[in-house]
């Protein structure tokens, strides 16, 4: 009897070494975080600096995979169905909390299938034209959008993306209905603005900054409360639309089933790196704002989510803006 106690506790210690051991090498390889908009875009920018500077901090490497199309969905549900071992992460925004309103049949619960480890970055968006576009202001846009309503296409980067929600309030606010034009990310879609295909977009800073300051496409507004630093000249949409606000949250999520401490590693890890100048400045380059300390936790992206999805629920469904 005494030997068989003996003998359990002995593997109970070689169990707690392994798992020890096991947890003190992690990560022992590459860790691929899925984006799920196409490479290049805001939300594609954002995840290569983050995984960087996040790859320091935990010794290893991260690598972006870009899993685009239906507004963020497929990604997600990648990540979704992925094993909970830490070396498949997704980055993802806001559209995570409006999918489960704009999607019917979504193949995975934003609450129940991810460990939120930590929310990162809040970007703003921009009204953008296409560089054809002649109006020279926002108020003469809107009056131009909404005698030409026939002509004009609004691009976003698929269902249940930040600019399908930043179109949709658009669309709302002016009652008016526009022809949309879905790509599979933002690059794609600023692509086609650039070669003047489409018309408008509204899309996060994070990747219309240096087109705008390039001159490159005609910018109208920010969805920003106020005025930005980085664009003193662009009025606020609220000023011509009260009430409209919108900013792009982002965060870092692990599969269900993750082990709790290497979600707490990759916390400590985000933590760190959201705090790295290069990442800091880049971040204000881009009129990113770094979020506040106690989003940067499970608990606090958690409630963060839970809280956009009830947000969002009711402006969808009277928007009626279902993908099925
Ligand atoms: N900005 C895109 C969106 O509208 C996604 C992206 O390409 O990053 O959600």
């Amino acid at each position: 009897m005494l030997l068989k106690k003996i003998t359990l506790l002995g593997a109970a210690v070689a169990c707690a070494v392994v798992a020890g051991s096991a947890f003190a090498a992690y990560p022992d390889k590459p860790i691929s975080v899925i984006v799920p908009f196409a490479a290049g875009g805001p939300t594609d920018v954002v995840a290569r600096s983050l995984a960087q500077a996040m790859g320091l901090q935990i010794k290893g490497s991260m690598i972006v995979e870009n899993v685009g199309g239906a507004g963020g969905t497929i990604g997600a549900g990648k990540v979704a169905r992925a094993p909970g071992d830490g070396y498949t992460l997704l980055f993802h925004h806001i559209g995570m909390s409006t999918a489960p309103s704009l999607y019917r049949k979504l193949d995975f619960k934003p609450l129940e299938d991810f460990i939120p480890i930590g929310a990162v970055v809040d970007v703003p968006m921009t009204l953008i034209a296409k560089p054809q576009m002649t109006q020279t202001n926002l108020k003469d846009l809107l009056a131009y959008i909404r005698v030409n309503k026939e002509k004009i296409n609004l691009a976003n980067a698929g269902i249940g993306a930040a600019s399908h929600l930043c179109g949709l309030l658009l669309q709302n606010a002016m009652k008016t209905e526009l022809t949309t034009v879905p790509f599979s990310g933002t690059a794609p879609a600023i692509t086609a603005l650039l070669g003047g295909n489409v018309d408008i977009l509204c899309d996060q800073s994070t990747n219309t900054t240096g087109q705008i300051k390039a001159g490159k496409v005609k910018a109208y507004a920010v969805t920003s409360k106020n005025k930005l630093a980085n664009f003193p000249d662009l009025p606020p949409l609220a000023s011509e639309l009260p009430g409209f606000e919108v900013g792009v949250w982002h965060i870092l999520y692990a599969p269900k089933n993750t082990p709790a401490d290497v979600i707490t590693k990759l916390q400590a890890g985000l933590q760190a790196a959201v705090k790295d100048p290069g990442f800091v400045s880049k971040m204000k380059d881009l009129g990113a704002e770094i979020m506040p300390a106690d989003r940067q936790t499970s608990a606090g992206a958690k409630a963060l989510l839970a809280a956009e999805i009830i947000k969002w629920s009711p402006i969808i469904q009277a928007a009626k803006a279902y993908a099925d």
